[in-house]
């Protein structure tokens, strides 16, 4: 998270305005015409995304062609210094891009493309912190983005009854670093680190499995990150960030949970805004799914948060271990990314970055180690230790027990359901656990399947 995305936002605007007033227009350029300033590119899985800055709004079209595959970006009332540039990006969509003057008044960007069946999407960014406009085009393989979809799927479905599933979110990437620390470390790499080490912590426990929200530096919509997490059918969502301050004497570890009815305080409310304003950093295009506090089933997510909040506390007390505590307890906001109804989900932020000491800390890789083993012991006593079932007791004395079957009972799960799943009936199921008519199973809890 940046506490300066909060505060430049505004300041930006005026220095700008001087800018042009007092700035020299070269014979060349237009008065009132758009500059392009200069052009990045970020590569994830399924999508390639092209951001050129722009010294200001600017009208453009785009055309594709598949022989040879290319997009082409026309931008009008536009100009740019020197020659034609050529950027290599040499990734699995695109090979490279072409930025040429196209007379008599215009840039045109000629995006050449490594196969045909791509698609793409153009559009402009507004300013935001110390930000220039941005055109955003993202050129992108739904073959493979469905492919992948339908993995994750897979995943949920062949996860049987023991085992669970972790997905690991590391905050910000591409576009977002998040904050950036007095020594220019960025969020966004801090935590793709951590989140790592993590994933490999946790695949190693039999009956886990985890996984990466974004696994490289790239920017994800906090939605996309919620639906990934909703395609595995995690079983507990993790967002890693590190926290900044305008004070460098802060420091510390916090854990965050979301709220349905506004922030637990407003120190949360503000973090709760500068995390949630990641997508107008990173980029959002308009349109797709509608937000998902639409579409929040009340009972369902209130559930989801105790048990969130109960994970926060097992997180807070395992990060104590090894990291100082900024607030005893999770505290609450309306985070967008932790609004998967049926997924308890936190937002961990690890240390404050804009503190010198926790920079250097947050860059060792042994306290990158440190973080995720705290954390991945939270998981694990969160989750309860699904692991091998456990042995069989000792032999009565008239005659040997047969190998009890055990379910351990995930959230959501009634009755009924695991009755279903291993074709006996709700009785057997009572019977079998001693339980009274009215008693009601809780998620983690093992019961014995008759
Ligand atoms: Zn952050």
């Amino acid at each position: 998270m940046s506490w300066k995305s909060i505060l430049s936002g505004r300041v930006c605007v005026f220095t700008l305005a001087i800018a042009v007033v007092l700035s020299h227009v070269p014979g060349h350029l237009a008065w009132g015409a758009t500059k392009v300033l200069g052009l990045r590119h970020w590569s994830a899985p399924t999508c390639t995304r092209v951001v050129v800055d722009l010294s200001g709004e600017a009208e453009f079209s785009t055309s594709c062609s598949s022989r040879p595959p290319q997009v082409t970006v026309g931008l009008k009332k536009s100009t740019m210094e020197g020659r034609d540039r050529v950027f290599r990006i040499q990734d699995t969509l695109v090979s490279q891009v072409r930025l040429s003057l196209d007379p008599p008044n215009g840039v045109r960007l000629t995006l050449e493309l490594k196969r045909e069946g791509l698609t793409h999407h153009a559009f402009l960014l507004p300013r935001v912190d110390d930000r220039p406009v941005r055109l955003v085009i993202d050129v992108e393989n739904p073959t493979l983005g469905q492919q992948v979809q339908e993995e994750r799927r897979t995943i949920q479905r062949d996860k049987g009854g023991e085992s669970r599933v972790v997905v690991i979110d590391p905050g910000h990437g591409g576009e977002d670093p998040g904050a950036i620390g007095p020594r220019g470390t960025m969020e966004k790499d801090v935590v793709l680190s951590i989140a790592r080490v993590l994933r490999r912590r946790l695949g190693q426990i039999p009956g886990i499995r985890a996984f990466l929200t974004r696994d490289g530096d790239y920017f994800l919509e906090l939605r996309q990150r919620v639906r990934i997490a909703k395609e595995y059918g995690a079983d507990l969502f993790v967002s890693l960030h590190a926290d900044a301050s305008p004070n460098p004497g802060t420091r510390g570890a916090s854990v965050y949970c979301l709220s349905l009815k506004g922030a637990t305080d407003e120190a949360a409310r503000i973090l709760a805004e500068r995390e949630n304003a990641s997508d107008l950093v990173g980029g959002v295009r308009l349109g797709g799914d509608q937000d998902l506090s639409t579409i929040l089933l009340d009972m369902v997510q209130t559930q989801t948060i105790n048990d969130s909040l109960r994970c926060g506390g097992i997180v807070l007390r395992e990060l104590g271990n090894v990291q100082g505590i900024k607030f005893p307890a999770p505290r609450q906001a309306g985070f967008r990314v932790l609004k998967a109804p049926d997924v308890p989900s936190i937002l961990v932020e690890v240390g404050f970055m804009s503190n010198p000491e926790e920079e250097a800390l947050l860059r060792s890789a042994a306290f990158q180690e440190r973080i995720a083993h705290s954390l991945e012991r939270a998981a694990v006593l969160f989750l309860g230790q699904p692991g091998p079932e456990p042995p069989p007791r000792e032999a009565h004395v008239d005659g040997p027990k047969p190998k009890q079957r055990t379910h351990v009972v995930r959230r959501g799960e009634n009755l009924a359901h695991i009755a279903g799943l291993y074709n006996t009936s709700v009785g057997e199921i009572r019977k079998a656990n001693q339980m009274k008519d009215l008693s009601h199973i809780q998620p983690g809890q093992r019961i014995v399947i008759p």
